[in-house]
C-alpha cells in the first residue's frame, strides 16, 4: 500500500495532498506494464480520481491485477453509483483518518 503523509504529491495532477481524508492510496501491484503504471503503490486526491475521465478503465484494470497477483489478499476498487471510487475494503481507504 502507497505511505501517505501529509504534502505527499498526486499521482494524477502532482499537486501536494495535505490532509489523508482528501487521499485514496492503490498498493504496489508487480508487473504493471501499462498507462497507469504512475497510480500503483501511489496517492491521489479522491477529487482528481473522481473527475479523472480514465476512472473506469482503471478500475477495471486494478481489479484484474488484484485477480491475477492478490486475489483475496487485496482490497479491489468499487465505483459507486455517487461517483466515488472506493476501496471495498474500507481498511485500505485513507478516508475518514
Ligand atoms: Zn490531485
Amino acid at each position: 500500500m502507497a505511505l501517505f503523509w501529509p504534502g505527499t504529491p498526486c499521482a494524477l495532477c502532482h499537486a501536494p495532498i495535505e490532509g489523508g481524508a482528501e487521499a485514496i492510496g492503490f498498493a504496489a501491484l508487480p508487473d504493471v506494464r501499462s498507462e497507469f503504471d504512475h497510480l500503483y503503490d501511489a496517492c491521489v486526491h479522491r477529487t482528481c480520481l473522481n473527475s479523472w475521465s480514465r476512472r473506469a478503465a482503471f478500475v477495471e484494470q486494478h481489479n484484474d491485477l488484484i485477480d491475477a497477483h492478490a486475489p483475496g489478499r487485496l482490497s479491489k476498487l468499487a465505483l459507486k453509483a455517487d461517483g466515488n471510487i472506493v476501496h471495498e475494503v474500507d481498511d485500505w481507504s485513507y478516508g475518514g483518518r
